[in-house]
């Protein structure tokens, strides 16, 4: 029998976004009021999410797992930031399994854990857990529910 695809979102449920802006100079954050996400090399700087690395090897034993995220466009570096922190946090559970895309809905699977609903993840075809909800608080509740 195959394995369910589960497709795992990074900011605000693997890597911690805030994090990344603590390292940051109060310069920087000032030039980039408003468009954050815009900082360079700001994406290899988060920290993991609390029980994020844990929870991604336990269900990557269980599911075939994938990390969908979305680069921002006007960020170059973001999108090998992203890239550096998958081999960093995870490695070897993860490689090859990192998809960047601003359309999640296309992805074919079973599960997708994210904390919005933005760039397609509110039309994908499988069950969107919604990460940070009430349902879902937090990585303990996800693993609840999926294991
Ligand atoms: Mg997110």
């Amino acid at each position: 029998m195959r394995k369910k695809i589960l497709y795992i979102d990074m900011d605000g449920v693997l890597a911690d976004f805030g994090s990344g802006l603590k390292t940051q100079s109060e310069k920087i954050l000032k030039d980039y009021k408003d468009k954050e996400d815009e900082i360079p090399n700001l994406f290899a700087n988060m920290l993991p999410m609390n029980g994020a690395v844990e929870s991604f090897m336990e269900l990557s034993k269980i599911y075939d797992t994938y990390i969908l995220s979305t680069a921002p466009w006007e960020n170059a570096s973001s999108w090998s930031d992203k890239l550096l922190w998958v081999k960093k946090y995870l490695g070897e559970n993860a490689r090859k399994r990192l998809i960047l895309t601003h359309r999640k809905d296309l992805n074919i699977g079973d599960y997708l854990i994210d904390d919005r609903t933005r760039n397609g993840a509110d039309k994908f075809c499988g069950e969107l857990i919604l990460f940070g909800s009430d349902k879902f608080p937090d990585w303990k509740a996800v693993c609840r529910y999926l294991i």
